[in-house]
């Protein structure tokens, strides 16, 4: 069975989304080991500043 590691860089959106659609590819056959690194102390990158109530989707990674 192959496992794989991946390592995301960043925890905003895209890091987020990134991990999501590997979680969501794997199977019996097909596993994932996912780390995130983020360089500052909290996660989500701009959904903390940058994303504005009328986008609800893009602010479901917090
Ligand atoms: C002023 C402003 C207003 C916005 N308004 C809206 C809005 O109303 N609606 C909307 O949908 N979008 C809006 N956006 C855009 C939205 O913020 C971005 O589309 C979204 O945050 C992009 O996600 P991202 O994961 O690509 O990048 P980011 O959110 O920037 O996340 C990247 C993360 O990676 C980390 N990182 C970067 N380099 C490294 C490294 N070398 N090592 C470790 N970590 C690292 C950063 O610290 C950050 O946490 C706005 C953006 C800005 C600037």
């Amino acid at each position: 069975m192959p496992h794989y590691k991946v390592a995301i860089v960043g925890a905003g959106p895209a890091g987020y989304f990134a991990a999501l659609a590997l979680q969501n590819l794997q199977s019996e056959e097909l596993q994932f080991s996912i780390d995130m690194i983020e360089r500052l102390p909290t996660p989500w990158g701009l959904v903390r500043s940058g994303v504005a109530p009328d986008h609800p989707k893009i602010k479901t990674v917090a």
